[in-house]
């Protein structure tokens, strides 16, 4: 990683090869594939040299191949808690009992056929039973289970829409929302029978209209006005997205609910391919092209939700100190408690920063992922992404800047 964080035709080369990794047969199948991208790196380091080498003999590509398998894998396992919702209770029952509550993320995205959408659907209101019964057991975490505005359910599930419908499609949104909402009510459904919190993730640019009208257009049904808990993402980069808080917060205050619409901030995970789809259309990026606007955006969100209180609950979702420092601040500025903002992280990359934030007594929710790779090969090229962009605050905290520049405003 540190090495493709260097060099871009480097970087595109491992992507490629993680692409590929899930349908590779063989030892050797991994080791040709791997050898071939890297074939078409010109400035190779020395590690690489190697590994190039090595695939010049059968025994070699073996070990080259059980070498790049067992990478991907321990990569994959940094991000994602299990194959199974069932194998990630384990990590699910620790992390509540050292304070931190979660948010479990059934990997799969972007759906191309109905009996899929219908297997996702089947796999989250399962892994909503689950996780009802998991937490059903586990001992009292007041700060994870109450704010001002009053109880947060145990349980909490992340779903995407593009896995909810084959029929997401930016020039007729009307019948993507209208094929996932029969799926998402369902799933409202039994979140609120399970007292469960379920959360709609935003994805990419031209999905983000219809996530948005289908979340708010079935949450102000009669049949949800008391339930469930629930809530939507708001994407920072997004040059429009201050339009898009205010239009948020005018429907939370006209449409009062038993549990205020949870919006949980982030910066958003899709800027590498807004800018690429954009530029690929010659349309202008949807995106902030400067990384330091997209901060300044997040913490003027941030105030803007703080404020819009008690009809909104806040989530806070960053690993930088700086945009977690400020909301923290600012919360506290306005004479809010601690309580009523939540800051949330990503499993893998927010783990140390996850254990500070609860030892200090803050509510802190980390997003879980569970699947097979080949589910996850979309999230973990995301992440990997973000690990590799030398703007991102965790790679230039890793890089040794100064923790005063760091922290400076942006
Ligand atoms: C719990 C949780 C849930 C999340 N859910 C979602 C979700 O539903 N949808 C979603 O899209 N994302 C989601 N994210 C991911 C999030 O959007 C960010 O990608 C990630 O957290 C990195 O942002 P940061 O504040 O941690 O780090 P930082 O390093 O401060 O910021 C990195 C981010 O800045 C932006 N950026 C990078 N380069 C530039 C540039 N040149 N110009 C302008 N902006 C730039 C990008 O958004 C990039 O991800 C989630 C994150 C968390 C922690």
């Amino acid at each position: 990683m540190e090495l493709a964080s260097q060099d871009a035709e480097l970087r595109a080369a491992l992507f490629r090869f993680v692409d590929v990794v899930p349908a590779c047969r063989s030892l050797d199948d991994l080791a040709q594939h791997l050898s071939g991208f890297l074939g078409e790196v010109d400035d190779r380091p020395p590690p690489l040299e190697v590994a190039m080498r090595m695939s010049g003999t059968k025994a070699g590509r073996a070990a080259l191949g059980a070498a790049a398998a067992a990478g991907v894998k321990h990569m994959a396992h940094r991000f994602i808690v299990g194959e199974t919702p069932r194998d990630a209770n384990a990590v699910l029952e620790e992390l509540w009992r050292r304070g931190v509550a979660t948010s479990v993320d059934l990997l799969g995205e972007a759906t191309v056929t109905s009996p899929e959408a219908d297997r996702y659907a089947a796999r989250c209101r399962e892994a909503l039973d689950g996780l009802a019964e998991v937490y059903r057991g586990l001992p009292p975490r007041p700060r994870l289970e109450e704010d001002s505005a009053g109880r947060i359910p145990r349980a909490n599930l992340s779903v995407k829409v593009s896995a909810l419908t084959p029929l997401l499609r930016p020039d007729a949104p009307e019948r993507g929302k209208r094929d996932a909402a029969g799926r998402l009510r369902d799933l409202l459904r039994r979140a609120r029978e399970l007292d469960a919190h379920l959360h709609i993730d935003m994805e990419s640019y031209d999905s983000r209209e219809a996530v948005t009208e289908l979340v708010l257009e079935l949450l102000a049904e009669e049949e949800f006005r008391d339930g469930p808990s629930a809530g939507l993402v708001l994407q920072a980069y997004l040059r429009d997205s201050p339009e898009l808080c205010d239009r948020i917060i005018a429907w939370a205050q006209v449409t009062p609910r038993g549990y205020p619409l949870l919006v949980r901030l982030v910066k958003g995970a899709y800027w590498d391919h807004e800018i690429v789809e954009a530029r690929q259309h010659g349309w202008e990026s949807p995106v902030f092209e400067v990384k330091a606007d997209s901060d300044r955006n997040f913490e003027a969100l941030t105030l803007r939700l703080l404020e819009a209180r008690p009809s909104v609950r806040v989530a806070i979702a960053s690993h930088n100190l700086r945009s977690i420092a400020h909301a923290i601040a600012a919360n506290r500025a306005m004479g809010g408690d601690d309580v009523d903002v939540e800051i949330q992280v990503l499993r893998g990359l927010g783990d140390d920063l996850q254990q500070a934030l609860a030892t200090r007594g803050l509510r802190v929710r980390t997003y879980c992922p569970v699947g097979d790779l080949v589910a996850g090969m979309a999230y973990l090229v995301r992440r990997l992404l973000e690990n590799t962009s030398n703007e991102s605050f965790l790679h230039e905290q890793a890089a040794g800047r100064p923790l005063e520049e760091l922290l400076a405003a942006p």
